[in-house]
């Protein structure tokens, strides 16, 4: 019987630093026997060296080799069309494929049999939270958020009691509380800002007051989430009144930062040039969503705009900040998921799609897209 082969390839695109693989993670597979590649240079981006790797049992290959010789192949990013087209039937790829915005994968997976597994749609069930990508880089980019928004603010975050007089505390505003907005607000409280925030989904007050910050409540009728815990859109009459009554609060403060997402749509816009305006010259605005639409009127991805003397921030994978404790958290989330289904005997994974995290997070499966809605993209 032939061992598991897992490979792990290095992201193409050169601004992430990330790797799918790590020395603090890697034991955890190959100690059930389990083989791993890794596409040669990794990890470069973390500091870890392809010998570091070695020298724990991994392989060392080329991308081809990677692609060619593994049952699974990891990757932060979704495969080129050619690259699909090199697999043989039966090969998985697990990986952050972007399924909203690569839907030619689909067809192309279908078409050379290959099975498709995203860890965007693991489910959001308790046992499913080791593998979670979504929420493992969303806490690190609020982290990231924080620390990047600070930098370019011409003053500090802590209130300063010195010789030369009282500074006063930064303001930091923090707009929509999921992962990313929660380890925000701990972030900016832990350096020492005055922090409120806002969320549509009520049932986030509770934890925004626990981190010891306000919640701003802002009466916009029937809201609520869906039963995976994800926000309802709003009407434009509410996003309308949202933008209204959350202006005197950004006009007070000197970072915004809005993370409002909705999984698989275009964030909502709002942030608009109005309340900007009424904004202090020299504050932020620091745009987490900018990477699914932007929040905020003016927002580009790896720009910084300023308008009406306020900087208007986007930077897109903002996990790559922190690459190291993005890598280990992504390696083990990617870990868990083969270790949940694996088969140490018959030495496979098992697809049982009476899992719910398989139903989930399977896509593409024995020549067929199992997701409706992909079926008619
Ligand atoms: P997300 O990244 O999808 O969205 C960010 C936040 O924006 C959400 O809190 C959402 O309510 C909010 N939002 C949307 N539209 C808004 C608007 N117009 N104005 C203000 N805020 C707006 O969120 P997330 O990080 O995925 O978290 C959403 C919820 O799911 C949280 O309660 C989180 O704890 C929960 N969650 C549970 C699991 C699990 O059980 N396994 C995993 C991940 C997240």
């Amino acid at each position: 019987m032939n061992n598991l082969v897992i490979s792990a390839l290095k992201p193409k695109n050169s601004s992430d630093r990330r790797s799918v693989i790590h020395p603090e993670t890697l034991n955890s597979l190959l100690k059930d026997g389990i083989e791993v590649i890794f596409e040669s240079s990794i990890g470069d981006g973390v500091f870890v060296s392809d010998s570091d790797l070695v020298s724990l049992g991994a392989k060392k290959a080329t991308r081809e080799e990677c692609l060619k010789n593994a049952d699974f192949i990891f990757t932060l990013e979704p495969l080129e069309t050619e690259e699909i087209n090199q697999l043989s039937p039966g090969q998985n790829i697990l990986g952050m494929i972007d399924p909203f915005n690569n839907t030619s994968q689909f067809l192309q997976a279908c078409k050379k049999n290959v099975n498709l597994v995203s860890m965007e749609f693991i489910p959001r069930i308790t046992r499913a939270q080791k593998m979670d990508v979504l929420s493992s880089q969303a806490n690190l980019a609020g982290y990231a958020a924080v620390i990047e928004a600070s930098n370019m603010l011409p003053s500090a975050l802590p209130m300063m009691m010195t010789a030369a007089g009282t500074l006063k505390p930064a303001r930091v505003f923090v707009i929509g509380v999921g992962v990313a907005g929660l380890q925000a607000i701990a972030t900016a409280k832990r350096l020492g800002a005055r922090v409120e925030a806002f969320d549509t989904r009520a049932v986030v007050e509770e934890q925004v007051k626990s981190l010891g910050a306000k919640f701003v409540k802002i009466d916009l009728g029937e809201t609520g989430q869906t039963e995976q815990g994800y926000a309802k859109e709003l009407t434009d009459e509410q996003i309308a009144k949202q933008k209204d009554l959350q202006s005197k609060v950004c006009a007070r403060s000197d970072i915004v930062i809005t993370t409002a997402q909705l999984f698989g749509r275009q964030a909502p816009k709002i942030i608009d040039e109005n309340t900007i305006q009424k904004m202090k010259t020299g504050s932020v605005i620091f745009d987490m969503a900018v990477e699914s639409g932007g929040n905020v009127f003016g927002s580009k991805s790896d720009q910084v705009n300023i308008i009406s003397g306020v900087k208007v921030v986007g930077i897109s994978n903002l996990a790559s900040k922190v690459a190291a404790h993005a890598s280990i958290a992504l390696s083990n989330n990617f870990n868990n998921w083969i270790l949940e289904f694996y088969n140490s005997e018959k030495k496979e994974i098992e697809f049982d799609f009476g899992d719910e995290i398989i139903s989930s997070s399977v896509l593409v499966f024995d020549g067929k897209i199992l997701n409706e809605r992909f079926k008619e993209r």
